[in-house]
C-alpha cells in the first residue's frame, strides 16, 4: 500500500502525523510495511546511538501494593501473593552487585507500599549516591504528591518511570479501580517533569479494552509531553486477577508501536521490555529491531524473583543477576548490537 509507505516517510520526516493519519497506519498496515517501517525505525535509532544499547539494572524491592489495578499481579486484593520487603541493606548489595557487573544505572520499582515512607526513601537515595556518585537512581514507585517527588530529587533521584497506562480517560477507568484517576497520572508526570526529571510515560500493548483510537489518543499524549523514556510492553494475563482470562497483547503490535514512537521521538530512551521478551523467545531482539534501545535486567535477589509477578510466564525469575547480564549481552551480540555501561542519559536532539 503505497498510502501507508507514504505515511512512514511522513513520520520520519515530520516525527508527527495526525490523528487520522495514525490512526491509518496502526489499522493498515500490512506485514511488508510493517517490515519496511521497522527497518527505517531501526536507521532512526542507530542514527542517534549507534549500536550501542544501554543496560538498566532492575531492583524490585518490595511487592506489596495499596492499589488493586485490575491487570496486575502485585494488586492488594490477590491474597494468594507471598508479599515481600528488601531492607536497605538488600538493596545496596542488588546495587554492589550490579555495579561490579557494570551497571551504572539502577531502577527502584516496587508497589505502592507505605513502609517506605518519604524519609526512608530520600535515605536510600543518599546512600546509593553516596556508595555510587557516578549512577544514576531512577525511581518507579507511582504517584506520589509533588513535594515528594521534589524531595527525592533533591535527594539525588535523576529519573523516574510512570507509564501512564492510558491516556483515555474511558479505558482508564475499565482496568483501574475508582480510587485512581488518569487526570492525578498524568499530573504526577507533568509535575515530574517540571521538578526537573527524566521522565518515562509509557502503555501496555493489548490492554483490555484497548482500541485503535485508545493508542492514537496515546500518540498525541506522548507527543505532548515529550518524555525523556517511553516504555511499552505487551499486556500479559495474571492468572489471579480479574483479567485472568483476557488474551495477551501481541508481538506484532507491540513492535508496530516501538518503531512509531521511535520515529516519533528519535531520541527517546526506550526499552524492549521483560514483558516482550516473556511472549515470544525473540521479543527483546524484535523490539531492539524495530528501534528500542534499552533493556532493563533483573538485579533483584533471586529468592524474591517469582514474588514480583506482574503478570504470568515472566522470563529471567530463576536467574541470577550475572547470568541475565551475560545472556542479554550474547543476545545483543547476535543481532550486531553491543551493551554500553555508561549512565545512558537522555540527550536533546539538536
Ligand atoms: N507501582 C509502580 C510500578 C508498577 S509495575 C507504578 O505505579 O508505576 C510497572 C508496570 O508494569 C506498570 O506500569 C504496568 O504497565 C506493567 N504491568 C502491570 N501488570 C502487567 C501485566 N499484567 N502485563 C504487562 N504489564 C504489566
Amino acid at each position: 500500500m503505497a498510502k501507508v509507505i507514504k505515511l512512514i516517510e511522513k513520520l520520519e520526516a515530520d516525527h508527527f502525523l495526525t490523528k487520522e493519519e495514525f490512526h491509518l497506519l496502526i489499522k493498515d498496515i500490512s506485514d511488508a510495511d510493517l517490515l519496511y517501517l521497522r527497518e527505517r525505525a531501526c536507521i532512526a535509532s542507530r542514527k542517534y546511538f549507534s549500536n550501542k544499547i544501554y543496560i538498566r539494572g532492575l531492583i524490585e524491592f518490595t511487592n506489596y501494593c495499596k492499589n488493586d489495578c485490575f491487570y496486575c499481579g502485585i494488586r492488594r486484593s490477590n491474597h494468594n501473593v507471598l508479599r515481600y520487603r528488601l531492607s536497605k541493606e538488600d538493596i545496596l548489595q542488588c546495587a554492589q552487585t550490579g555495579y561490579s557487573l557494570g551497571f551504572r544505572t539502577f531502577v527502584l520499582q516496587g508497589g505502592e507500599d507505605s513502609y517506605y515512607t518519604d524519609d526512608y526513601i530520600v535515605d536510600l537515595i543518599k546512600s546509593l549516591k553516596d556508595q555510587y556518585p557516578d549512577c544514576a537512581i531512577t525511581l518507579s514507585i507511582g504517584e506520589k504528591s509533588y513535594d515528594s517527588y521534589r524531595r527525592f530529587f533533591e535527594a539525588g533521584a535523576d529519573r523516574y518511570l510512570l507509564r501512564h497506562e492510558t491516556a483515555n480517560e474511558e479505558h482508564y477507568q475499565k482496568i483501574h479501580p475508582p480510587q485512581l484517576s488518569i487526570q492525578n497520572r498524568k499530573q504526577c508526570l507533568w509535575n515530574l517533569k517540571e521538578i526537573g526529571y527524566q521522565v518515562g510515560a509509557g502503555i501496555m500493548i493489548g490492554s483490555p479494552y484497548q482500541t485503535v483510537e485508545n493508542l492514537v489518543e496515546d500518540l498525541l499524549f506522548l507527543k505532548d509531553l515529550s518524555p525523556h523514556m517511553v516504555g511499552i510492553g505487551p499486556f500479559i494475563p495474571h492468572h489471579q486477577t480479574p483479567f485472568a482470562k483476557e488474551a495477551s497483547g501481541s508481538l506484532r503490535q507491540t513492535l508496530l508501536l516501538l518503531s512509531i514512537i521511535r520515529l516519533m521521538l528519535p531520541g527517546v530512551l526506550l526499552p524492549a521490555t521483560t514483558a516482550l521478551g516473556s511472549i515470544h523467545p525473540e521479543g527483546r531482539e524484535m523490539g531492539i529491531l524495530s528501534g528500542a534501545n534499552v533493556v532493563m535486567p533483573n538485579l533483584s535477589p533471586t529468592s524474591v524473583r517469582k514474588k514480583y509477578e506482574l503478570y504470568d510466564n515472566k522470563i529471567c525469575t530463576g536467574d541470577e543477576a550475572a547470568e541475565c547480564r551475560y545472556c542479554l549481552e550474547g543476545r545483543l551480540n547476535r543481532i550486531g548490537y553491543q551493551l554500553t555501561v555508561d549512565r545512558g542519559d537522555h540527550k536533546p536532539i539538536i
